[in-house]
C-alpha cells in the first residue's frame, strides 16, 4: 500500500504548533496530528480519511515528560514502567498493547486519542468500495452505517485503547491546548459517544499531557484484558479496577472496548456499596449489565458482554489480593 502525500510539519514547541494548526485553519487546510503514527499512518495507507497536512508533536520538549505524576503525550509505551516511577497499574497495561516493537513507537497521547475501531471500517479502500462505503468515511457518497442502518447519523465504532480506564481508575486528568488556549479536565470527561468524534479536542487543539494525583501512587490496581491473541491484539473488552487498599469507599472501575468510549462505573459502583454488597460477583453483574457492544469487533457482542462479568470479578479480586 503506498502512502497518500501529505506535507509534513515540525514544530519544536506548543507555541509553534498551536499557531501551526492556526495558521492551517486560517487557510481552510484539513490536518491531523501524529505521534508515533502506529495507528494514524495504516489508516492513512487506507486511505481512511487522510488529511494534506501532518503536524508532528515530536519535537516539543513538554510532550516527552516523565513522572509518576505527569506523563507527555509523546512518552512511548515501553516506557511506562515502574522503574520510570510509573504506576505499577500502567506498566501493566502498557505492555499489554500491541507488541514490543509497537510499543516503542507507540504514545500515550496516541493510544488515549486512538481512533475508533469497526469492521467495516478498517478496511483497504478497495474493501471498502466493494461494500459502498459507510458513514464514518463515504467518500461523499451519504452511506449509511453498516451496523446501525437508516440512522446515518450516528457512528458507533468502537474505542479499543488500553490505556485509558486505567488512566481513569487513578484519577487522571488531561491538558489539552490549543488556539483558544488550555483547558484541564478529568479523563472521564474527555470522550464523547460518537465514534466520528471520539473527543471534546476542539480543531487544532491537542493533548498535551496527562497529569495523576499524588493519591494514586497509593492505590492498588488491577487490569484484565480479553483479546484474541495475546501477541498483539486490541482489546476485544477491558476492566481496570483500583482503591486505596482497605477503604472500600474508594473503589473504581472503568471499562474499555465495549462501545465508543472508555466509561468510569461510578453509578454501578455506588449501588453496589450503598447496597452494603461487598461480594465482587454482584458488582461484576451490575458492570455487566451497563455495556452494551455492537457487532463491530473481531469476536461476538454477546461473548465480549458474557466476559465483561468474568473480566470484572477477577480485576476486583485481583486488587483484593
Ligand atoms: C498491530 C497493532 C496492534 C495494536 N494493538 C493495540 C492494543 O492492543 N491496544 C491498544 O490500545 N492499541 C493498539 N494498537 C493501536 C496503537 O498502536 C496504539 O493505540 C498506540 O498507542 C497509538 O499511539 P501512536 O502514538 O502510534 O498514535 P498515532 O497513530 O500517532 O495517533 C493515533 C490518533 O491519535 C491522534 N493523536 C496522536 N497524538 C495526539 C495528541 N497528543 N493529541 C491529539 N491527538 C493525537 C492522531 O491524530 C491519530 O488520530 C495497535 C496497533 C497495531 C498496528
Ligand atoms: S459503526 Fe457504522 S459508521 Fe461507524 S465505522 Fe462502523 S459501519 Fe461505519
Amino acid at each position: 500500500m503506498l502512502m497518500p502525500p501529505f506535507e509534513l510539519h515540525h514544530p519544536a514547541s506548543v507555541k509553534e504548533a498551536v499557531e501551526l494548526a492556526g495558521s492551517l485553519m486560517e487557510q481552510g487546510e484539513a490536518f491531523d496530528w501524529v505521534a508515533g503514527g502506529t495507528d494514524v499512518l495504516p489508516n492513512y495507507k487506507w486511505r481512511i480519511n487522510p488529511k494534506p497536512h501532518v503536524i508532528s508533536l515530536a519535537g516539543i520538549d513538554e510532550a516527552h515528560a516523565l513522572s509518576a505524576t505527569e506523563i507527555g503525550c509523546m512518552v512511548p509505551l515501553s516506557s511506562l514502567t515502574e522503574e520510570n516511577g510509573v504506576h505499577s497499574l500502567l506498566a501493566e497495561a502498557a505492555s499489554k498493547v500491541a507488541s514490543s516493537l509497537i510499543r516503542k513507537s507507540a504514545t500515550v497521547g496516541g493510544n488515549l486519542c486512538l481512533d475508533t475501531r469497526c469492521f467495516w471500517y478498517n478496511q483497504s479502500e478497495d474493501w471498502r468500495r466493494s461494500i459502498d462505503w459507510c458513514h464514518k468515511a463515504d467518500c461523499g457518497t451519504g452511506a449509511d452505517c453498516r451496523v446501525i442502518p437508516n440512522q446515518n447519523t450516528l457512528c458507533v465504532a468502537t474505542y479499543q485503547g488500553d490505556l485509558a480506564p486505567n488512566f481513569m481508575v487513578l484519577n487522571a486528568s488531561v491538558v489539552l491546548i490549543g488556539p483558544e488556549g488550555e483547558r484541564t479536565m478529568p479523563l472521564t470527561e474527555f470522550y464523547q459517544l460518537d465514534g466520528m468524534k471520539k473527543n471534546v479536542l476542539q480543531t487544532g487543539e491537542f493533548l498535551l499531557k496527562v497529569q495523576l494525583p499524588k493519591e494514586s501512587m497509593k492505590r492498588k490496581g488491577c487490569y484484565q484484558k480479553l483479546r484474541v491473541r495475546d501477541s498483539w491484539d486490541f482489546p476485544e473488552a477491558g476492566i481496570a479496577a483500583s482503591w486505596l487498599p482497605g477503604d472500600a469507599s474508594t473503589l473504581l472501575v472503568a471499562s474499555t472496548a465495549l462501545e465508543s468510549i472508555p466509561r468510569i462505573h461510578t453509578e454501578q459502583v455506588e449501588k453496589h456499596l450503598a447496597a452494603g454488597d461487598l461480594d465482587p460477583v454482584g458488582l461484576a453483574k451490575m458492570v455487566q449489565k451497563s455495556v452494551k457492544p455492537v457487532n463491530n469487533t473481531a469476536l461476538p457482542p454477546r461473548y465480549r458482554r458474557s466476559m465483561v462479568k468474568t473480566l470484572t470479578k477477577r480485576a476486583l479480586l485481583g486488587i483484593l489480593e
